[in-house]
């Protein structure tokens, strides 16, 4: 049965934060000093696998395990295996690559083929800047591991002013050379990057003006709750454009959240939401329909929680 909230969206889309721990700290998503939940307050697979199952039951279509960084969670090949188990029409993973290499045998056997990688610089030195890691090879080799085993892979970079958006370009030859869709993230008011966004933020707009100098963009359809819109050029390149702050798409988002602590949500930012752990899932129906009505109609403006602990 379809799920619609009271605004009549079509609710399909599952993000399921496994952790909010990290290996990288980009300087844009973690606070100094972040504390991590202590491992017990975290779901464990059988949570994870029993409240993911329930809900597909109930309309959700699609999921996309994210963190914190979802591989670092000891049990993330548990979690991955209970997940594999429920019949999704998608089934994807948001990572930030380090440990994906070795990852990429099980996620193939589990019939997981989405794999979005954050990379937000080709440069070594800026990524290490970026992320406070030294790994960008480990993180390149892994991308295109990916690719060469059959995976959907898309890359994802937030572009930041003064930082690597003179990379525009080098993205775009990246993704004629090697098949890779990239989609080129405006830097939203979350956590950390309140602080940063007068100084760093470049709009979609601009981004394709300055793409399009170069390269004409030809459009590509997208799903009507897609959260990127794409365009490909005559070198063979895919680019997308996730213009959450210059193009809201809250008229058409199809999203749920379930945190690593077991609270479901229904937007990036809005804290509010209902725990999950413990509840029989005779109680779904009716939370399920608690939550939706939560879910905000317009773009909220921003939101102080560190985008790590909300599962992005
Ligand atoms: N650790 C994984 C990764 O980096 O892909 C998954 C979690 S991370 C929070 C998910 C995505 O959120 C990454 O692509 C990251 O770039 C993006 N993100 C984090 N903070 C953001 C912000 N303020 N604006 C836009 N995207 C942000
Ligand atoms: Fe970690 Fe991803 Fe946040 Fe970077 S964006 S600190 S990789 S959770």
């Amino acid at each position: 049965m379809p799920l619609h909230d009271p605004h009549g969206r079509h609710i399909r889309k599952l993000r399921v934060q496994l952790t909010d721990a990290c290996n990288f700290r980009c300087f844009y998503c973690m606070p100094e000093g972040t504390r991590f939940q202590p491992s017990n307050r975290l779901l464990s697979p059988e949570e994870i696998g029993d409240i993911c199952a329930a809900l597909e039951t109930m309309g959700v279509e699609e999921i996309r395990v994210t963190g914190g960084e979802p591989t670092v969670r000891p049990e993330f090949d548990a979690i991955m295996e209970k997940l594999a188990r429920i019949p999704w029409k998608k089934f994807g993973l948001t990572t930030n690559g380090f440990l994906l290499s070795d990852k990429l045998p099980l996620l193939r056997d589990l019939g997981c083929g989405h794999i979005n990688v954050s990379l937000d610089s080709l440069v070594e030195g800026k990524f290490r800047t970026i992320t406070g890691s030294a790994h960008f090879q480990k993180v390149h080799a892994a991308i295109l591991r990916a690719k060469a085993m059959g995976f959907q892979v898309k890359v994802n970079a937030i572009v930041f002013r003064g930082i690597n958006d003179d990379e525009l370009p080098a993205f775009l030859d990246f993704s004629a050379e090697h098949g890779v869709e990239v989609r080129f993230l405006e830097l939203m008011r979350v956590g950390p990057a309140i602080g940063e966004h007068d100084e760093r933020f470049v709009a979609a707009r601009e981004m394709m003006d300055r793409l399009g100098a170069t390269d004409a963009l030809i459009p590509v359809e997208s799903p009507n709750d897609s959260t990127s819109f794409g365009f490909r050029t005559a070198r063979g390149a895919r680019i997308g454009f996730i213009a959450s702050e210059s193009k809201p798409f809250c008229g058409a988002c199809s999203r749920l959240r379930l945190s690593a602590t077991g609270k479901l949500r229904s937007c990036l930012f809005s804290d509010t939401g209902v725990e999950l752990r413990g509840r029989d899932r005779l109680d779904y129906p009716e939370i399920l329909q608690e939550v939706m009505a939560l879910k905000p109609t317009g773009r909220l403006p921003r939101i102080h929680q560190p985008m790590n602990q909300i599962g992005g």
